[in-house]
């Protein structure tokens, strides 16, 4: 097997479990190979470090699959690997959807699979992933013997890696627009056209976290996308619900989400920019008791940093300004490179321009089926944040 050799000065990192390797750490390599191969890794003074997937396109020229010098990478490691995820899963609660591969964090780099019941998404991000996307399609058939299987590789992350963008099915054909239920309600999700695998798996235990503050409230939901938390609230008691999406997809999808849920007469979800609205509605003095802001991730580049902490700063002085005095503020953020830290300095500072005081009622991160690894600052992406606006 071709064998990789670090440099004797590298950070500690990947000896402290990280499981990328860059470019600039490898001393040499010895053996022939080609994109997507797997390699033994070693220290400076030969000793195994680990094995894993190179791709000399990438920047991270190794990532990490195993530490045991004993692990084959074939079919049955994959096999076994799903099925720690999923005994994972289960025995934090989770029964019918979950993140069941959440890539780095399930040391199973650049891969991804979501479960929706019986049904399966799988992305495989990196090109040493994406030559085991059959061995990966067959555990999944073992394992669980799905009603279908879709790949949603349309994402430009894969292009670093020198693979194309493409979606569609590693299963017989099915009706991809499915239904799954959470917290006892019914969401429809489309695998084939929703956004990123279909549905938001990382809100899933933060939906539970709204349901004392919307009693009897008026509710605004913005960055709705299929209208989930919004659903959520109106089945928790609120008096009426509002939700604003840019997509005229996910708005449609919303309100057939709160169609078959009976909540048609509570939850209502409109097309709208929601940077523009907020500032209107602010202006006009509309209050609501709750507002809830779920945007997308505003960059994901260092040299961006600065235009993702403006909008968070902007969109959430905007949602305070809506919230009647002992109202709440409902506020999440995925962005990778605003840690959790700076969220609640972009948080102050939007109070502190709002002229309002916050009491914190809880302060959460995505749900547990997308693990945090301690150590390795970007499996711990989400912030979620509820506030007493006062
Ligand atoms: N809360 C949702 C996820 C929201 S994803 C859930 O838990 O399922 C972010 C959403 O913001 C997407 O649906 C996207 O269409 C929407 N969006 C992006 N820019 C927007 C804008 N300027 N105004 C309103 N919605 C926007």
């Amino acid at each position: 097997m071709v064998k990789v050799y670090l440099k004797r000065k590298i950070s500690p990192r990947v000896a402290n479990g990280h499981p990328w390797i860059f470019n600039n750490e490898v001393d040499k390599t010895e053996g022939d190979f080609k994109g997507g191969d797997i390699v033994e890794v070693f220290s400076h003074d030969q000793k195994f470090i680990g094995k894993g997937y190179i791709n000399p396109q990438s920047q991270i020229i190794v990532r990490l699959l195993t530490r045991s010098k004993t692990d084959e990478i074939n079919e049955a490691f994959f096999l076994k690997k799903l099925t720690e995820c999923w005994e994972y899963r289960q025995q934090l609660g989770y029964t019918e959807n979950c993140r069941l591969v959440f890539g780095e964090a399930d040391s199973l780099p650049q891969l991804i699979i979501d479960k929706f019941n019986d049904y399966f998404v799988i992305q495989t991000l990196a090109l040493g992933m994406d030559v085991w996307k059959p061995a990966l399609v067959k555990a999944i058939n073992t394992r669980f013997k799905p009603k279908g299987i879709y790949e949603r590789n349309d994402v430009p992350v894969r292009e670093l890696e020198g693979l194309p963008q493409q979606k569609g099915f590693l299963s017989n054909e099915f009706d991809t627009k499915i239904i799954i239920n959470e917290n006892g309600l019914k969401f429809l999700v489309d695998l084939e056209n929703g956004q990123k695998t279909g549905y938001f798996l990382d809100q899933q235990d933060n939906r539970r976290a709204i349901q004392h503050i919307v009693k009897d409230a008026e509710v605004l939901g913005a960055f709705t996308y299929t209208g989930t938390f919004e659903i959520h609230a109106g089945y928790y008691g609120a008096k009426s619900v509002l939700g604003l999406d840019i997509s005229e997809n996910a708005v449609k999808q919303a309100n057939e989400n709160a169609r078959i849920n009976g909540l048609e007469n509570i939850c209502r979800f409109e097309t709208a920019n929601a940077f523009d609205v907020l500032k209107q509605w602010g202006k006009e003095g509309k209050k609501y008791d709750v507002v809830m802001l779920d945007p997308p991730a505003f960059t994901k580049s260092r040299e961006t940093i600065q235009k993702a902490i403006t909008g968070y700063k902007e969109i959430n002085l905007r949602g305070m300004k809506l919230v009647k005095p002992g109202g709440f503020l409902v506020t999440s953020s995925c962005t990778n490179l605003v840690n959790a830290d700076l969220f609640l300095q972009i948080i102050d500072m939007a109070a502190k321009d709002a002229r309002r005081k916050l009491r914190q009622v809880v302060f959460q991160t995505q749900s547990a089926d997308h693990p945090i690894i301690r150590g390795m600052e970007n499996t711990h992406y989400l912030k979620f944040l509820i506030v007493q606006v006062q």
